[in-house]
């Protein structure tokens, strides 16, 4: 399950994003997560459940995924249209395109962090695999 690996790589990024706002809690994560990642988000929910416990700053964090859905771009059209199916056929001219425009991000958004009394401003952070 390379959810875990990934889910790893954001938890470090909200760890570095929150110590560089002077923040030692971490309320919330954001992620945002398209539907050609390769990524399911159930699987990442699992993978920052089972992480969450070997970071002490995330110990009360929940984790919020927002769900991108496929785009793709026509260059005869020069329309972007919505995907659902792993090949992009154009709505109007029906031919295939291998444009996608959205849909393969994997990106921490962002978070919500605060120093342990005091509530504070959250830092961002990215990580991509955008085309
Ligand atoms: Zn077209």
């Amino acid at each position: 399950m390379h959810e875990v690996g990934i889910m790893r790589e954001v938890l470090e990024m909200a760890e570095r994003a929150a110590r560089d706002a002077g923040c030692d809690v971490i309320g919330k994560v954001v992620v945002r997560v398209g539907a050609f990642s390769g990524v399911v988000p159930e699987a990442l929910e699992f993978a920052f459940a089972a992480l969450q416990g070997d970071w002490p700053m995330l110990a009360s964090a929940h984790l919020e995924i927002q769900s991108v859905r496929g785009s793709a771009f026509c260059e005869t059209c020069q329309r972007e249209f919505a995907v659902d199916d792993p090949i992009f056929l154009c709505p109007t001219c029906d031919q295939p395109t291998a444009r996608l425009v959205r849909g393969r991000e994997l990106d921490l958004l962002s978070i919500e962090a605060q120093e342990s009394d005091s509530p504070k401003a959250a830092g961002k952070g990215r990580m991509g695999t955008q085309a």
